[in-house]
């Protein structure tokens, strides 16, 4: 039996950037969690001395400071790069792009519109790029009340859906003289389903790995099992059946966007033992 990984599956291109960096750089201390897996960040404490501060203050005592995926605000950034301390910065390209486009269209005179929630710190971080006040919305409701001016430039978080960013972008075409528009969305999650769904279409096995509560994990799955009716969602390897893969010639594997690695490595390992 062949076993054919999705092409894109688990980890998006910035988290696994990211690991990889933390993995480099023994001892050091990343500024809010590196990236939204806790068994990863465990194992990267465990194994590589990487340690997770929750706060600027708790930096005081390192001399290596890891920036997280999804970046951090502007004047935290130049805090720490003035502080002699070696700087590692793994933020995604993906998010250092909005925040250069909001820092150069601002510098212009554009007032920016960034689609996104607020709260969330990549979000913060994009914002503190702007040197006005940009206006930070999740829907057109949240524009009212805003003078926006004639000229406008509007960035989106990047996991973002474009439809809902294109209801934005029509109504300020539709109300403001001049927009600039910068398509910030990542496709990193979309990607990932456009992927198993091509694979579980040939394959006549499918295992999905992913935490059971994991809603991009259900929602693959939900799209494999449309495809291939032999499709199991699993966590561990242990979970496997050896039935499951009996007369089967092709085994197609693919993993949500917060499973590591390693698991999936485990779970393709005794599939092959399965399989001989
Ligand atoms: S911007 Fe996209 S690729 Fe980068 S970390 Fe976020 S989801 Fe991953």
């Amino acid at each position: 039996m062949e076993i054919k990984l999705a092409e894109n599956y688990g980890f998006c291109f910035g988290v696994k950037r990211a690991i990889e960096i933390a993995e480099e750089s023994k001892n050091a201390y990343t500024y809010g969690p590196l990236i939204h897996n806790r068994e990863e960040i465990n194992r990267l404490q465990e194994n590589f001395n990487v340690t997770t501060a929750h706060e600027i203050d708790e930096l005081e005592n390192t001399d290596r400071v890891i920036i997280r995926t999804h970046g951090i605000v502007k004047d935290e950034l130049k805090k720490l790069n003035e502080s002699g301390k070696e700087i590692i910065n793994a933020t995604c390209p993906f998010v250092t792009k909005p925040q250069e486009i909001v820092e150069q269209m601002s510098k212009e005179g554009y007032k920016v519109v960034i689609f996104g929630d607020e709260k969330h710190p990549e979000v913060k971080g994009v914002k503190s790029y702007a040197v006005n006040d940009p206006v930070v919305v999740m829907g057109i409701e949240d524009l009212e009340g805003h003078h926006l001016g004639v000229k406008v430039a509007v960035v989106s978080q990047t996991t973002r859906k474009v439809k809902e960013f294109m209801k934005i972008v029509n109504h300020l075409i539709e109300n403001v003289k001049e927009v600039r528009v910068f398509n910030t969305i990542c496709n990193a999650t979309f990607e990932n389903q456009e992927a198993a769904d091509k694979l579980s279409k040939e394959a006549d096995v499918m295992i999905v790995i992913g935490g059971k509560n994991s809603s991009n994990t259900k929602q693959l799955f939900s799209i494999v099992e449309r495809n291939c009716k032999d499709s199991y969602h699993i966590e561990v390897p242990e979970e496997l059946q050896p039935e499951w893969f009996e007369g089967k010639k092709l085994c197609g594997v693919t993993a949500g966007a917060s499973t590591p690695d390693w698991i999936i490595q485990n779970v393709i390992e005794k599939i092959r033992k399965f399989s001989v």
